[in-house]
This record gives C-alpha cells, structure tokens and sequence, in this order.
C-alpha cells in the first residue's frame, strides 16, 4: 500500500499481519492519506476518540469526506472509557447512524480508546470492521496491534471482551508531537521489553542513544517502534489466541515479560503509576528471579536496570509490602491455579516459564529492588 509522503521523513514502512484475518499496519509520518484504502467499502465510518482529541480526530479524518458519512463519538480520558456504559452509547450511536455490517470503526486515541472502540466493533452486528490510529506510543507498539479489545468491570480490568484483529492500524509518528513526554517514556517500557524477549538489535539502539534522542520526528524512535511492532506481529501470529507456543516459546505469554509484578504494583498503586513504568519495574524483578534461579546471568540481569534506567524509567521500588503483591500474584488471571508462573528469560531473545519459583527467590528479588543501583 503506498500513499503521498510529502515530508522530509524515509518512505513510510508497511508491516504485514499474517494469519486468518491478515492486516497491514503502517508506521511513518502524517499517514492520513491512507485512511481512505483502509475503510473502503464502507458508506458510514465512526470515529472514537477521547473528548480531548476530537479536533485531532477531525483533522486527521478530513481525507474520508469525500465518499464517507463521517461522524465522531468522543468519549472520555483514558481508563473512563473502558466501561459498559461507554460501550452502550457507542452502540446506541451506531444504531442511531444506521450503522451496517460494511461500515467501519475507526479508533483515535491510546490504548484505553482502541481497547473500547475494538470491543465496540466487536460486538455492534457481531463484529464490523475496525481501523486503529494510536496516539500514545504504547497503542503503537502494544494496544492496537494483536486483536485484543476489552473494557473493564467491577472485578477487574479487561475481564470483559474479545478477540478482534483490526482491518488496518496507521501508527503515525507525528501525532506523538502532543503526547505529554512521560507518556512517551512509558511506552518506552514496553519496546524495551520487546528487545529483551526478542529483539537485541532494540537493546543496542536503546543503548547508544540518550533518552532525549527519542523524539517523535526522529529516526531512532522510529526503528525503535518498527522493531517493537515486528516483535509483537511475530510472537501474536504465532499463537494467536495465546493457547501457547511450540518449540520451548511460551507463545503469546512472552509478551507479559515483566507483567505479573507489574499488574500486582499498579493494583497496589490504585493504577496511580503508568503501565510502562510498572513494567520496567516487574522487568528488572523477573531478571533477579531468573538470575537466583540460576537461569540468567548476572551481566544481563545489570542490563535490565540500565536499560529501562536508561530511557528514563523507574527499576527500583519498595512502596508496597511484598506480601500484598504477592497475594496480588497469586490471583493474576495469568497464573494457572494457584502455581505462580513467570515469564524469565534464560538470555536474550530466549523467553521460558518458571512456575512454582522458590519464595525465598521471591523475596530477595523483590528486597533486591529497594533502591539498589547495579
Ligand atoms: P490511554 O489510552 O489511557 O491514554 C493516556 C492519555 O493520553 C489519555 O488521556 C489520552 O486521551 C491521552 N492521549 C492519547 N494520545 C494523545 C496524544 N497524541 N496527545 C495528547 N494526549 C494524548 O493510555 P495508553 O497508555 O495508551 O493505554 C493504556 C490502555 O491500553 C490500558 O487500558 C491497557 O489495558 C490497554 N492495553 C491494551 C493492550 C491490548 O493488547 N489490547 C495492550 C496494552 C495495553
């Protein structure tokens, strides 16, 4: 797919989802032009985006005038959206427009906004096609791409919702220009994580680049979240309703390197601490365990704390007692049973699971994130 790239910036870069219902996701700069080939076909198409980004969304969805009944559904900031009610007016909009089973979805905003805006799509006439537009990096890298939609309820976050691949993601870099920089940074987390599991070519680029070369305009950041993407495309095709992986791979779990702390400290934080910051953290966690259990070395271990450390992210935390955390652990929806299990990596690039670690491993790798530098 090509499209008019009036910038100074390289040829945008299509990378291509295989499987069952294959997609293309575009990564470049000012990719609106594309919008039209995506949503082909279709006579209405509703926007989705937070209150805060509907002119953005205008903007960027002026090239669908022409041919298309465009209308806009903003709803509210980040984790508010993902809600039952939110889903219930989007769908009494939908039917209000007359929507059919040939119009599209097109979502424009973080991963809170792609996470609902997919659900909706999902579920209005038992699924319609959806178009992602991320707008924060981790949407980019994580949220928009693999097909995961969902929305929160009382019990929990994300317990309610669908699988639902997109038709199109447009990961347009320039739209990063207005994202507050913690919020750059925290995506960060999950690139990082990224060249752990898989990808040591992130861990140099991250390593001979200082954090304030990471701009939305720069090339860096680009192969960055190109690499991130490949990574996430890679591992999703392979097992893409995470019933597991061949060969020794965890599959699809990889991908929650980091996450089993990380969900159990952003519960203790009452989700006061961005998702990113909260991976790095549970990152440089399972490479202590890994390393305790004799699975990783210590050289690469240091690498996680430098790394994460290096873009501008937290590795040390002791702000909740372990006891709740682990507690917390015990019930993640990842967990089988009541045997905790952990994503490690026996080196880089080389993802496994440890089940049932020893508790004493545990504690010292959590005592080991207390402020220690190396
Ligand atoms: P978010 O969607 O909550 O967005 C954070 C804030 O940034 C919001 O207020 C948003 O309006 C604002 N914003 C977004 N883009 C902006 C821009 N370009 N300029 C200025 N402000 C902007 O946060 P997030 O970190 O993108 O996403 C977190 C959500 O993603 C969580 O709900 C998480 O569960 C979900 N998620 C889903 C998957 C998946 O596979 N489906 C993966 C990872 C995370």
């Amino acid at each position: 797919m090509t499209a008019p790239n009036p910038h100074e910036h390289a040829p945008d870069t299509t990378l291509h989802v295989g499987g069952a219902s294959p997609y293309d996701v575009v990564v470049g700069h000012h990719l609106a032009g594309y919008l039209p080939d995506m949503v082909a076909g279709a006579l209405r198409v509703a926007v989705i985006c937070a209150e805060s980004l509907v002119e953005l969304a205008q903007q960027f969805a002026e090239p669908l005038l022409e041919g298309h009944e465009v209308t806009v559904l903003a709803i509210p900031e980040g984790e508010d959206a993902k809600t039952a009610e939110v889903a219930v007016e989007c769908w009494e909009a939908l039917g209000e427009e007359g929507f059919t089973r040939s119009d599209v979805v097109v979502t424009f905003g973080g991963g809170a906004t792609t996470d609902l805006g997919g659900f909706v799509a999902a579920s209005w006439l038992r699924g319609v096609k959806v178009v992602h537009v991320p707008t924060t990096l981790l949407a980019m890298v994580d949220a928009a791409v693999g097909g995961k939609t969902g929305i929160n309820t009382g019990a929990g976050k994300n317990l309610v919702g669908a699988f639902h691949e997109p038709g199109g993601v447009l990961c347009d870099l320039a739209l990063l220009e207005t994202l507050p920089r913690e919020e750059l940074i925290a995506g960060l987390g999950e690139v990082v994580k990224c060249g752990f599991i898989a990808d040591p070519e992130i861990l140099r680029l991250v390593r001979e680049h200082d954090a304030d070369e990471l701009t939305p305009g720069s090339e860096v950041l680009r192969e960055l979240v190109e690499r991130a993407i490949r990574v996430k495309i890679d591992v999703v095709v392979a097992d893409l309703k995470e019933t597991g992986g061949v060969d020794g791979h965890p599959g699809r779990e990889a991908l929650n390197y980091g996450h089993t702390l990380a969900h159990a400290i952003e519960r203790a934080e009452d989700y006061g601490i961005r998702h990113g910051e909260a991976v790095a953290i549970g990152c440089v966690f399972v490479a202590e365990l890994a390393g305790r259990a004799g699975l990783l070395d210590a050289a690469t271990v240091a690498a996680h704390r430098e790394l994460f450390g290096k873009v501008g992210l937290p590795t040390t935390y002791d702000a909740a007692p372990f006891e709740d955390l682990l507690a917390t652990m015990r019930v993640d929806k990842k967990s089988r049973g009541a045997q905790l299990r952990f994503i490690v990596l026996t080196e880089v690039g080389r993802p496994a699971v440890l089940a049932g670690p020893d508790e004493e491993h545990l504690r010292a790798s959590y005592a080991a994130l207390a402020g220690v530098s190396g």
